[in-house]
């Protein structure tokens, strides 16, 4: 709920920390159920999955908030903060979760919905545009074309580098969900 003070530095400082009915949309926890195929609405918050967290004795990354942020619908609040993108998805919280949630895929599918707000981490967008242009998040190089050619390989291994024909068929998933050209526009926007 905002107050209205029509100065963005004084809206800043004294925005509510009031949690209202109003903050929350339950379609954002039905999303989140759907993509992460999990259940954050059975978390009973005991914080056993920030205490397995490599990311949060580094950070102000916590889990736990996401997963309850999920349960009482808080978009907003979930997919604009940079904590999002410090899981590692190394699944020890859902190794160990006591209620058998996903806390990793949950992560996960807020990261999705957040890419449909246009926020995320240029690195994925570069993903993006390299898995597009060569079939490789990490494609071969000059120097890895000569080492491997020392060790008696081809220059190129046995993958859309040396059979680059398969790649419209990648090209054609991609554009089916439009990813490139999110990637160039969100990219080319950062730039300005
Ligand atoms: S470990 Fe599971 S039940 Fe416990 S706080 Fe985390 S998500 Fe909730
Ligand atoms: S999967 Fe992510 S949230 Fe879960 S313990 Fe690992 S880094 Fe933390």
């Amino acid at each position: 709920m905002v107050k209205g003070y029509s100065d963005p530095a004084m809206e800043d400082k004294f925005q509510d920390r009031y949690f209202h009915t109003t903050d929350s949309n339950p379609e954002f926890l039905k999303d989140v159920e759907k993509l992460s195929r999990s259940i954050p609405h059975m978390c009973f918050q005991c914080g056993t999955c920030t205490g397995s967290c490599p990311s949060a004795p580094r950070s102000s990354y916590r889990i736990r908030k996401f997963v309850r942020r999920a349960v009482l619908g808080l978009e907003k609040e979930s997919l604009t903060d940079p904590d999002l993108w410090l899981c590692t998805t190394c699944y020890s919280c859902t190794d160990r979760c006591p209620r058998d949630i996903a806390p990793t895929d949950v992560i996960m599918a807020m990261r999705n919905l957040a890419f449909k707000w246009d926020i995320v981490p240029r690195n994925f967008l570069k993903t993006i545009q390299l898995i597009y242009n060569t079939g490789h998040g990490v494609p071969n190089n000059d120097v890895n074309r000569a080492a491997r050619v020392k060790l008696g390989l081809e220059a190129e291994p046995e993958t859309t580098h040396k059979y680059p024909e398969y790649l419209p068929g990648i090209r054609k998933i991609m554009d089916h969900y439009h990813m490139k050209e999110n990637a160039d526009r969100i990219l080319s926007e950062g730039e300005h």
